[in-house]
C-alpha cells in the first residue's frame, strides 16, 4: 500500500518532499502536499520524518 498524506493536518512544511528517495512528494495548487501512490516505495521515510503526524500508510 501507498502512503498518503492527511491534508487537514499538513502545515505544508516540505520536508517529506525532502526526505522521499523517488520524489513522489509534490505540492498541488493550494500549498498542500500530497504522494504520488504510482511512484510510492512505502518506504515510511516521510511519515517518520513529519512533523504533524499527517502522513499514514493507507
Ligand atoms: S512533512 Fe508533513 S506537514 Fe510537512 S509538508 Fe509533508 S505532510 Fe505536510
Ligand atoms: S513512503 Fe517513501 S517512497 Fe512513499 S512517498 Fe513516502 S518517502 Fe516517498
Amino acid at each position: 500500500m501507498a502512503y498518503a498524506i492527511d491534508k487537514e493536518q499538513c502545515i505544508g512544511c516540505g520536508t517529506c518532499a525532502d526526505t522521499c528517495p523517488v520524489s513522489a512528494i509534490s505540492a498541488d495548487d493550494e500549498g498542500k502536499y500530497q504522494i504520488d501512490a504510482d511512484s510510492c516505495l512505502s518506504c515510511g521515510a516521510c511519515a517518520g520524518a513529519c512533523p504533524s503526524d499527517a502522513i499514514s500508510e493507507g
